[in-house]
């Protein structure tokens, strides 16, 4: 639930609502609207949800209170009706510009890197991607270069002016990558690895939370509900594809949940076509898929040569492909950007009711 102030509430009546949360072992959580100042309460309500209700209604300075009706409460647009928009550095995500995110899988050397950051650049990316730390399916396999590729990131950031963004995989990872990168990635694999969400939610970075390969819209919003509620309310969501009975394909890419999100939360919603197809030739069909459908941005990787590439040789797009696709894609946001918001924003009334919270 969501109490609403009064818009002339004082100071004095606004604590003494937050005391009364508190006095009960739950969060108060501020975001202040048009209407006045809005308060989530935040925790385990259980039978006490008609009593708190009431009580809380009757406290000088309170214009009414609302239940949400979601499990995800904080990044629900039942509490959080505006969409949030997160600035870093000249980008904006979620404010209605088109988020191009790009740059290789895995950072593998210097030159690599500043000669992708250079070209994505020019062709219009806002945001240089690259991987420091890799989560690899194999023990074997390329595990990226630590903290030297967290350099050559700082270094092409600051030479382009591009912010960077980079995966981090362990709670212990969070600082050294806060202080290099300017957003951090939480990749599909640690959707639901609570300790690492809380972390994220502790630094003064922004998070991208990728949906976990299994996980359902509910699960994804309530991980992203965990970074929140740990005190960080800059997250962006990446669609990267579910795993399904499909072959032919990496993942599949659950378009669907562009326009769902964006009915459910006011998180900006990037998609990644690049892991969810694990194919080079469909990357742009599905890039440009995404922003028809309303997603913010897209995430795409770009290497100088992909086929000698250390991590996902066959889905990484050639600079020139890169350059291709943004000749299409830059008409087709302006394209959807014009349709009066049917396709952008729908109404949250309008969001059907997920499958409840599974299991967990
Ligand atoms: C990545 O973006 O580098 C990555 C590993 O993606 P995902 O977590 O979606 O597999
Ligand atoms: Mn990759």
């Amino acid at each position: 639930m969501f109490v609403v102030m009064q818009r002339a509430a004082s100071e004095a009546e606004i604590l003494g609502v937050k005391s009364r949360i508190l006095a009960e072992g739950l969060t108060p959580y501020e975001n202040p609207s048009a209407e006045g100042l809005k308060v989530a309460v935040v925790g385990e309500i259980g039978g006490r949800r008609e009593a708190l209700l009431g009580q809380l209604a009757q406290l000088p300075g309170v214009a009414r209170v609302t239940p949400i009706k979601r499990p995800f409460k904080l990044t629900s647009r039942e509490f959080h009706p505006d969409d949030t928009v997160i600035r870093v550095l000249d980008a904006a995500v979620g404010d209605g510009s088109l988020t191009v995110m790009a740059g290789p899988c895995s950072v593998e050397s210097r030159e690599q890197l500043l000669k992708t950051a250079r070209r994505v650049k020019a062709a219009g990316a806002t945001i240089l991607r690259g991987g420091a730390f890799k989560p690899r399916t194999s023990p074997y396999a390329f595990q990226g270069l630590g903290v030297e590729a967290l350099r050559y990131l700082a270094e092409a950031r600051d030479e382009t002016g591009l912010p960077v963004i980079t995966e981090v995989m362990e709670p212990n990872q969070v600082d050294i990558v806060a202080e290099y990168a300017d957003i951090l990635q939480i990749g599909t694999r640690n959707m639901q690895n609570y300790s690492l969400l809380q972390s994220a939610g502790r630094v003064a970075r922004p998070v991208m939370l990728k949906r976990g390969y299994g996980a359902t819209v509910e699960e994804w919003l309530m991980a992203a509900e965990y970074i929140v509620s740990s005190g960080n309310p800059n997250v962006i969501l990446c669609e990267r594809g579910i795993r399904t009975f499909e072959t032919y394909t990496r993942n599949t890419l659950d378009l669907a949940a562009v326009p769902l999100l964006h009915s459910l939360t006011h998180l900006p919603v990037i998609v990644d076509p690049s892991h969810a197809t694990g194919k080079r030739f469909l990357v742009a069909p599905l890039a440009l898929g995404g922003v028809a459908v309303g997603a913010d941005g897209v995430m795409v990787e770009v290497h100088p040569d992909p086929d000698s590439a250390l991590s996902d040789s066959e889905q990484q797009l050639t600079i020139e492909q890169f350059e291709a696709l943004m000749v299409d894609l830059v008409p087709v946001h302006e394209h959807v950007s014009d349709l009066n918001g049917v396709v952008m924003r729908p109404v949250h009334a309008d969001a059907p009711d997920g499958g409840g919270l599974s299991k967990h």
